[in-house]
């Protein structure tokens, strides 16, 4: 895991993780068609990354479908304020 703002400048960090949510979306399996039941979980795990330069960002990821392409996109990464700019009354 590198953290993206560093790769864009250049710069090396170590990220670490911290902290992780996962929604709790009830949901069912469609009717087993040809090839078995579509798995289209609408939950998602959002994982809070901090490096040490001080850049935050967070990642979401879904569940894939194994039979199509529901949730195999890549994960989304949004950036987050960076701690040394952090002001309150800020929402994330
Ligand atoms: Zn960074
Ligand atoms: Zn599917």
């Amino acid at each position: 895991m590198l953290c993206p703002e560093c790769q864009a400048k250049n710069k090396t960090s170590t990220v670490y993780l911290r902290g992780s949510t996962l929604t709790d979306l009830g949901y069912s399996a469609s009717a087993p068609g040809p090839g078995g039941p579509h798995l289209h979980d609408p939950n998602v795990l959002s994982e809070a990354f901090e490096c040490t330069n001080g850049h935050r960002f967070k990642r979401e990821t879904r569940k894939p479908c194994p039979k199509c392409s529901y949730g195999h996109g890549e994960p989304v990464f949004t950036i987050l304020t960076p701690r040394a700019k952090f002001q309150p009354g800020v929402t994330e």
